[in-house]
């Protein structure tokens, strides 16, 4: 595991969300955080989660850090939204993994997301001038990649996990995913700004975990209204809608920015117990 980002003012992340009493350790899914920056620098990985062995939750640059074993594993690839951040390791990855899958006769990886959201893709990465269309290689009967449109308030299964699918608030069609687990659901926000509909629905959840993006301090919040994320005094208005305290986890946080962005959100004396999310993080959900 490499090393912690940790926020002025700020406790150690706790590595591991407590399982229910008398519940076996090897029925816990390990989330295994492969970047969690708003951009890149050395040691910054921009948005990807690794769950168990199968499932992606967006593909940033922390997907480079996978072994090429690691990377044939994946099955299914659960995308926010279009931005280049989220998506730029979905064509590298299927590159990576053509080969070996294709030898294996394994099924194609799904990649899943609003109709949108696919629409994008296909239109702006896979159209043959950024990168191949991999949903058509390494041959159109057995592709490498397939498209798996889904909707807001959908519940999936996906490699036995049960997923649902979150509202978001972003300048393109975005959403974010709740894994759901006997011990409450590991929740995650994609980027999103000022959302009541998530609020709604989370009022009714019981929340194990959060991982919510805070991209901007908040001497740039007209830039952060601007482009649909959140600050810190944002932040605390939305968090201020969850009825009991829960460990709150924050992502997207520029290079630079963190021990900036993480002292002003612990000035706010939130009731909620606020962690910086760490690339190289292992979170732990009860299953
Ligand atoms: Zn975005
Ligand atoms: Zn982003």
């Amino acid at each position: 595991m490499r090393g912690w980002t940790v926020g002025a003012s700020i406790a150690l992340p706790n590595l591991q969300t407590p399982a229910l009493p008398g519940r076996a350790l090897n029925s816990d899914l390990q989330i295994r955080v492969l970047g969690c920056s708003g951009s890149i620098a050395a040691g910054s990985r921009t948005t990807s989660f690794l769950l168990g062995q199968h499932v992606l939750i967006d593909a940033g640059t922390g997907v480079g850090d996978l072994t090429l074993e690691e990377m044939v594993a994946i099955d299914h690839v659960l995308v926010t939204h279009s931005h280049l951040d989220h998506v730029l390791s979905i064509g590298l990855l299927a590159d990576s993994v053509t080969r070996r899958r294709h030898a294996a006769g394994r099924a194609p990886i799904q990649v899943h997301a609003l109709p949108a959201t696919l629409a994008a893709l296909r239109a702006h990465i896979f159209n043959g001038v950024i990168w191949p269309d991999f949903t058509r290689l390494p041959d159109p009967a057995h592709p490498v990649l397939a498209f798996a449109p889904l909707a807001e308030g959908e519940r999936l299964t996906v490699a036995g996990l049960q997923v649902e699918v979150l509202t978001a608030r972003h300048t393109v069609p975005a959403v974010g995913y709740a894994v759901h687990g006997p011990a409450g659901a590991w929740v995650f926000t994609g980027d999103t700004g000022r959302n009541p509909a998530l609020w709604a629905r989370l009022a009714s959840l019981d929340v194990a975990s959060l991982v919510i993006e805070t991209a901007f301090r908040d001497d740039e919040l007209a830039l952060a209204r601007l482009s649909q994320h959140l600050c810190p005094s944002e932040l605390r208005a939305e968090l201020a809608q969850l009825r009991s305290p829960v460990d709150v986890y924050i992502t997207h946080i520029k290079p630079g920015e963190v021990d900036a962005v993480m002292s002003e959100i612990a000035g706010q004396d939130s009731p909620h117990r606020i962690h910086t999310l760490a690339t190289g993080q292992v979170m732990h959900l009860a299953q």
